[in-house]
């Protein structure tokens, strides 16, 4: 606990830095533990994916699943992405698990389609690390004639802070994936101080207004009137709006009087294995 380690630090002189040397020490041995963990788990078929149902606000069906990775660790059991995805983006692993989770969902979708059920498509998230490497395309087209699914029962998922880090090259990226014919979505929406004017000219389907605004709803005013404009925002720009983050039936009710068109949460259905999902 480095807060701590700081403040002993701050009231002992000396030997409290010895202190705070031991706890970076500790913390950096950590880190290279779970990169080597992570290698390993990549290696040997640790990583898992998870699909959470997207339903459409229309017709209450569920259009398509979101593909979202974990990990099960021998001793830890499922870890969350949250505890590794970060280590993996500095480390560089990231682009490693993003390619498999890429081509595990397609290989997901494809086995679906033949079983005849109707999703629509599957979604799967694109690291900013990867996104920004620029050779994303070539990447994706491999996978779709790998596995003979049909581009456009695939949707990338791209944060808005990713596409906005660098806007020449992430409309030029998102053009080149758009012509293959794959969905794009712009991921966690509302938090990455987008260029409206260049928002507009992004070659994309769907924003999916981040949970953080989704949480609020429907009492707190703030969280209500970013809500709403987001929505008349997209609808102005001919795309769909995904609310993420849906728990409680109000908000749901709430998104659907606003004009949303997809909503996604604990509500409708949690991130579960493909073998534990009940589709139609
Ligand atoms: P995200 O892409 O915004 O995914 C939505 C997250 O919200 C998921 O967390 C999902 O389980 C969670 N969620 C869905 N409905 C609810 C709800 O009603 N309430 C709450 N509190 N949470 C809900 P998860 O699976 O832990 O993933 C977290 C983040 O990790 C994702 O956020 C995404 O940024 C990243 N991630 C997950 N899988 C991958 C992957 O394969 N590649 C990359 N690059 N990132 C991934
Ligand atoms: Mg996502
Ligand atoms: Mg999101
Ligand atoms: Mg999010």
């Amino acid at each position: 606990n480095v807060d701590s380690a700081l403040f002993k630090a701050k009231s002992s002189g000396r030997e409290g830095f010895a202190f705070y040397d031991q706890e970076q020490t500790e913390y950096a041995r950590q880190r290279v533990e779970l990169i080597a963990g992570l290698r390993h788990a990549l290696e040997n078929g640790e990583l898992r994916v998870h699909y959470q149902p997207l339903h459409c606000l229309g017709d209450n069906r569920m259009i398509g699943v979101e593909a979202l990775v974990r990990w099960q660790h021998p001793q830890r059991g499922l870890v969350p992405p949250g505890e590794f995805i970060p280590v993996a983006e500095d480390s560089g692993m990231i682009s490693a698990i993003d390619a498999w989770v890429l081509e595990e969902a397609c290989r997901q979708m494809v086995a679906w389609r033949s079983a005849g059920r109707s999703l629509q498509f599957v979604a799967v998230n694109i690291s900013s690390r990867l996104f920004s490497r620029g050779e994303l395309d070539q990447r994706v087209a491999q996978v779709l004639t790998d596995t003979g699914l049909p581009a456009d029962c695939l949707e990338l998922e791209v944060t808005e802070s990713a596409v906005m880090d660098d806007p020449d090259q992430a409309q030029a990226l998102l053009e080149r994936l758009r012509s293959l014919g794959v969905r794009l979505a712009i991921d966690d929406f509302g938090t990455g101080y987008s260029s409206l004017a260049r928002l507009k000219r992004l070659p994309v389907h769907k924003l999916k207004l981040d949970q953080s605004f989704v949480a609020g709803l429907p009492h707190d005013k703030d969280d209500l009137a970013i809500t709403h404009a987001v929505i008349a925002l997209a609808h102005n720009m001919d795309m769909k709006v995904l609310a993420e983050g849906v728990e409680r039936s109000e908000q749901l009710e709430h998104l659907r009087q606003l004009g949303c068109d997809y909503v996604q949460g604990y509500l409708l259905g949690r991130p579960l294995a493909a073998a534990d999902l009940h589709l139609g």
